[in-house]
C-alpha cells in the first residue's frame, strides 16, 4: 500500500469525449456552479486558512475582465457534474495590485504550498499548470510559425494557417532505486543542498523503452549494471510538464565509477541507513527526499 503520493488522485472526470465540442465547453462555462481558479505566471491562486491551503475557487463573472476564453482551460467534472476551469491570467502586471485578484487569494508556487494542499487539489492544480505552461510556451505553430489558437477545452492548438493540430506534451522521466541486497544505490548533484541524496533518475529518450532508459541512466551516471527492472508507480511533475516513472532495479554489478558528471556522487546505503534518514534522523548521514518526492515512497516501500 503506497500512501497517496502529491500530484496523483486527481478526482475530476476531464470528459474528454465531450470537450472537442466548442459548443459544449461553452455551456459549461455558463453553468451556474462553474468553478475557476486563475493561475498567473505558473502560479495558482490559493486560499489560506490557517496551515490550510485551497484552490481559490471562483465563479466565472467574479473574474470579470480578467476570464479570457481564450486562455481558459477546462480541467473537467467532479462528482455532481460541476466543471471545473484554470484560466491563465498572466497577462496582468502585478497582482498584488488588483484588488480583484487579491480579494480572492494570492499567487503561491505550486512546490511550495503543496504540503498544505489536500492531495487531490494538488492533482488539479498541477493539471492546470502543466497544461497552461504549455500553451505558453507552445504559442506559435512549429511548422509554419503562425500564432495557433486553443480549441478542445484547452487539449489541442490549432494552426488556421498550416491547420496542424499540436497537443500538450508530457515528458516521461525514469527514477529508479536500484538495489543490491540490502543496500540502494544513492546519488547527489551538486547544486542540491549538500547532504541530499536521492534515487538516479533521467529522461527517457524518444525510441526507447522504460526498461532501457533505467538501464542507461544508472550506466551512464555510475556505470553500474542493472536488471529486473519493475514499475513502482507514476506521479504528475508539473516542471515544466514531467511524469515521473518510479522503477525497482537489480544491481548485476557494484562498483561505483561516476561517468557523465551528472552527479557529484554517489554511494550504496543500508536499509538502516534510509530508515533513519527518512525518519529524520542525522545518524543516517544523509538526508532522503521529502514526501513530496517519489523518491521518498521508493525508500519507503523498500525498507518495509
Ligand atoms: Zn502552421
Amino acid at each position: 500500500m503506497i500512501d497517496p503520493i502529491i500530484f496523483t488522485g486527481n478526482p475530476l472526470d476531464r470528459a474528454s469525449e465531450l470537450r472537442s465540442d466548442p459548443d459544449w465547453v461553452a455551456g459549461q462555462l455558463a453553468h451556474p456552479e462553474a468553478r475557476i481558479v486563475p493561475f498567473w505566471r505558473t502560479k495558482p491562486l490559493i486560499r489560506l486558512e490557517g496551515a490550510r491551503a485551497f484552490p481559490a475557487w471562483t465563479s466565472v463573472p467574479a473574474l470579470g475582465d480578467h476570464h479570457d476564453p481564450a486562455r481558459t482551460l477546462f480541467l473537467g467534472l467532479n462528482g455532481t457534474q460541476t466543471p471545473f476551469f484554470a484560466c491563465d491570467v498572466s497577462a496582468v502586471d502585478e497582482p498584488k495590485d488588483d484588488p480583484l485578484l487579491t480579494g480572492l487569494g494570492k499567487f503561491i508556487d505550486l512546490r511550495s504550498i503543496c504540503p498544505n494542499l489536500s492531495v487531490p487539489d494538488t492533482g488539479i492544480l498541477a493539471q492546470g499548470k502543466a497544461i497552461l505552461q504549455w500553451h505558453h510556451s507552445h504559442r506559435f505553430c512549429s511548422y509554419c510559425g503562425v500564432e495557433t489558437t486553443m480549441v478542445d477545452g484547452g487539449y489541442r492548438r490549432h494552426c488556421g494557417a498550416c491547420s496542424h493540430d499540436h497537443f500538450p506534451r508530457t515528458d516521461p522521466v525514469v527514477i529508479m532505486l536500484v538495489t543490491d541486497g540490502d543496500q540502494c544505490l544513492l546519488g547527489r548533484s551538486a547544486d542540491w543542498t549538500p547532504g541530499n541524496y536521492s534515487a538516479l533518475a533521467g529522461f527517457v529518450e524518444p525510441g526507447e523503452t522504460f526498461e532501457a532508459a533505467v538501464a542507461r541512466e544508472v550506466r551512464e551516471e555510475t556505470a553500474i549494471e542493472v536488471g529486473n527492472v519493475r514499475y513502482f508507480t507514476s506521479q504528475p511533475w508539473p516542471w515544466p510538464m514531467n511524469l515521473m516513472t518510479a522503477f525497482f532495479a537489480d544491481a548485476l554489478t557494484t562498483g561505483i565509477t561516476l561517468r557523465d558528471n551528472e552527479l557529484e556522487d554517489a554511494m550504496w546505503a543500508s536499509r538502516d541507513q534510509v530508515r533513519l534518514a527518512l525518519a529524520g534522523d542525522k545518524a543516517a548521514g544523509f538526508n532522503a527526499a521529502p514526501p513530496l518526492a517519489i523518491a521518498h515512497h521508493l525508500l519507503k516501500a523498500w525498507v518495509a
